[in-house]
C-alpha cells in the first residue's frame, strides 16, 4: 500500500462526526499551517453549534449536519475526502479508501463512531437508528405502521416511546425500570406518569424521602395512554426542530398510521427470544398465539417472558458497537471488552501515531473517581477537542495533562420534556453497597437524587428545573464532608446556593 500513496498529510482524521470535526477544528486552530485531511464516509459533517458552557463541567450545544465545504472554507489547509476507509497499515502509516485511493499520515486520529447493535442482522423488519438516513427510514416506515415494538432501555428508546404518535408502541426493557442507563427505578417512577399524561402534571405536595420504590413484578407489564394532540396545544416546551442531534427527533414528525391517542405498553425484565414471519410462527413449536391471530402482522416477536406480539416492525435500540473493523486487519490494536479501541490518557491507541476519539474508543486510563465513559455527544466533543490538543502538543513537543472535563462526569439532556442533569456517579456506579441516597421528589415537577459516599457527595440526578446543578457540581468536585447537614441538604426551604457560598 505504501508505494501507492497519493499524498501524505501531517494529520489525518477519519470520521466527520462530532469527535472528528472537533478534532479537526482544534488542530487547525492550534497549528494553522499543518496539512490536514478529514476522511469521512458520509456526504455531510456534524458540527457543534450554539455551544454554551453551563458550569465548570456541564455544557450544552446543538449538533447540525453541514456540508463539508463549510469546514474547508474556515480552514484553508484542510482537505475533506469523501470516501470510507477500507484498510489501514500502521507500519507504513497509510490508509486505503473504498474508491481505491491511498493516503499517508504522520499522525492519525480514528473517529469512526459506532453502529447500532442490532438484535439481528439483515432482517428487513428490524431497524436501528443512527444517523439522518436511518431516522428518515424509521419515519417513513412509521407513517404506515399501527404497532411497533421498541427493544432497548437507553436514551434512544426513551425518546422514541415518548415522541411517537398515532401508533401503538410495545416497549420491551430488560430491566426492572425504564431508563436504566441513565437513572434508577425512583426516577423512572417519576417519569412514567408522563407517558400517560397529556400535559405536565401539576405540582403535588413535596415529599422528601429515603430511596424506596415499588417495582413491577418480573415479566410484568404496564400500559399508558395519552393524547399527544392535547399535549401539543399545552404550554410545554417548544417543538422547534433541528437536524439530527441531541434533539434529533424534534426535526421530524414521528407519526404512525393512526390518528389520536398514543398507547405505550411496557414489558419489563424481558428480552427478544425470537423474531418470526407469520409462516415461521405457524410452524414454530413454541408458538403461543391461536392460528387465527397469526397473519395480521408482517412480523412477530417472541419475548423471554413467554409473550408473543405481532407488529409492523421492530426498533432495535440496544446500544452501539464501536466501528473498528476497517482499521483492525493486519494491525495490533488493543481492544477493550466493549470492542472499542483502547486509548490512554493522551488518547493514543496501542499503535504508534494512531489516536482515537468518540464512540469508537474506550477510555482506558485510570479514571477520576467521579468520571465514567458514556457514548454521548458531550464526550465525543470533549474527546475530539482533547485529542486535537494532544496531537498538536506531541508534534510541538509540548507537555499536556489530562483535561479537566474528565474529572467529573456531567451530562444535560431532556427526557419526556423534563430537563435531566446527571453528575458523577449518578447511579452509584462502582460504589457497591457503599453509598447512601437522599431523594426529594415533587410529583410532576422535580426529582432530585443525591448519592453520598462516606458523607461526601459523589453523584446526583436532577430532573426538572431544579437549579441545583452548579452547587452540586461544586460539592462533588470539592468533596466537602456533608455529614452534619444530613437530610437538610435537600430541604426545599433552604436556599442551598446561599448555604454553601
Ligand atoms: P459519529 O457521530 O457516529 O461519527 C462517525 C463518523 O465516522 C461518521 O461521519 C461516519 O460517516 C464516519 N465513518 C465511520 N466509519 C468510517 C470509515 N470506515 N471511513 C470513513 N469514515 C467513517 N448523545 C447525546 O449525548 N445526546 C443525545 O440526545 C443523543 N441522541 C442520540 C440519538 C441517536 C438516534 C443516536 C444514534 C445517538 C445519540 N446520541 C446522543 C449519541 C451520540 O450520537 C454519539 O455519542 C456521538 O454522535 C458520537 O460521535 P462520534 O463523532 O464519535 O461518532
Amino acid at each position: 500500500m505504501a508505494d501507492r500513496k497519493e499524498k501524505t498529510f501531517r494529520f489525518v482524521i477519519v470520521g466527520g462526526g462530532i469527535a472528528g470535526v472537533t478534532c479537526v477544528e482544534q488542530l487547525s486552530s492550534q497549528i494553522p499551517s499543518a496539512d490536514l485531511a478529514l476522511i469521512t464516509a458520509g456526504p455531510h459533517i456534524k458540527a457543534v453549534t450554539n455551544y454554551k458552557q453551563v458550569s465548570k463541567t456541564l455544557e450544552e450545544f446543538d449538533v447540525e449536519e453541514q456540508p463539508s465545504s463549510v469546514l474547508e472554507e474556515k480552514f484553508p489547509n484542510l482537505t475533506v475526502i469523501h470516501s470510507a476507509v477500507k484498510s489501514l497499515d500502521t507500519q507504513s502509516h497509510s490508509l486505503e479508501t473504498t474508491d481505491g485511493r491511498v493516503f499517508g499520515y504522520e499522525k492519525l486520529c480514528i473517529c469512526g463512531g459506532g453502529r447500532p447493535k442490532l438484535l439481528t442482522q439483515d432482517n428487513p423488519y428490524v431497524l436501528g437508528i443512527r444517523d439522518t438516513d436511518s431516522a428518515q427510514e424509521f419515519q417513513k416506515r412509521l407513517s404506515k405502521a399501527k404497532r411497533i415494538i421498541v427493544v432497548g432501555n437507553g436514551g434512544i428508546a426513551l425518546e422514541l416511546v415518548y415522541e411517537v404518535d398515532g401508533c401503538e408502541v410495545i416497549w420491551a426493557v430488560k430491566d426492572k425500570a425504564i431508563g436504566n442507563t441513565f437513572f434508577d427505578a425512583g426516577a423512572a417512577q417519576f417519569l412514567i406518569p408522563s407517558l400517560e399524561a397529556d400535559k405536565p402534571e401539576r405540582a403535588a405536595l413535596c415529599k422528601r424521602t429515603r430511596y424506596t420504590t415499588e417495582e413491577p413484578a418480573p415479566g410484568g407489564s404496564q400500559t399508558f395512554t395519552a393524547d399527544r394532540n392535547a399535549r401539543r396545544q399545552g404550554t410545554g416546551p417548544t417543538e422547534a426542530g433541528s437536524a439530527l442531534g441531541p434533539d434529533w427527533h424534534e426535526g421530524i414528525v414521528l407519526r404512525g398510521a393512526e390518528q389520536g391517542t398514543r398507547r405505550v405498553s411496557l414489558e419489563y425484565q424481558c428480552e427478544v427470544e425470537q423474531i418470526f414471519t407469520s409462516e415461521e410462527l405457524l410452524k414454530s413449536p413454541q408458538q403461543t398465539l391461536r392460528p387465527e391471530n397469526v397473519g395480521s402482522w408482517p412480523v412477530y416477536v417472541q419475548l423471554t417472558n413467554g409473550k408473543t406480539f405481532g407488529c409492523d416492525f421492530v426498533v432495535s435500540a440496544t446500544g452501539v458497537v464501536p466501528n473498528t473493523e476497517p482499521f483492525l486487519h493486519g494491525n495490533n490494536f488493543a481492544l477493550a471488552d466493549d470492542g472499542g479501541l483502547q486509548v490512554d490518557d493522551h488518547m493514543m491507541t496501542s499503535e504508534p501515531d494512531v489516536y482515537a476519539a468518540g464512540d469508537v474508543c474506550t477510555a482506558c486510563w485510570e479514571h477520576s473517581p467521579m468520571w465514567q465513559q458514556m457514548r454521548l455527544w458531550t464526550q465525543a466533543r470533549q474527546m475530539g477537542w482533547y485529542t486535537g490538543r494532544c496531537m498538536a502538543a506531541h508534534v510541538l513537543s509540548e507537555p499536556i495533562e489530562l483535561d479537566f472535563c474528565f474529572e467529573l462526569f456531567s451530562h444535560i439532556t431532556k427526557f419526556f420534556n423534563y430537563k435531566v442533569v446527571l453528575l458523577g456517579k449518578f447511579n452509584g456506579q462502582g460504589l457497591g453497597l457503599d453509598y447512601e441516597l437522599l431523594i426529594r421528589c415533587t410529583k410532576g415537577q422535580e426529582y432530585v437524587k443525591v448519592v453520598l459516599s462516606g458523607g461526601r457527595m459523589v453523584g446526583a440526578v436532577l430532573i426538572g428545573d431544579t437549579d441545583l446543578e452548579e452547587t452540586f457540581e461544586n460539592l462533588i468536585l470539592n468533596q466537602m464532608d456533608l455529614t452534619r447537614y444530613g437530610e437538610e441538604l435537600l430541604n426545599p426551604n433552604i436556599d442551598i446556593e446561599d448555604y454553601f457560598d
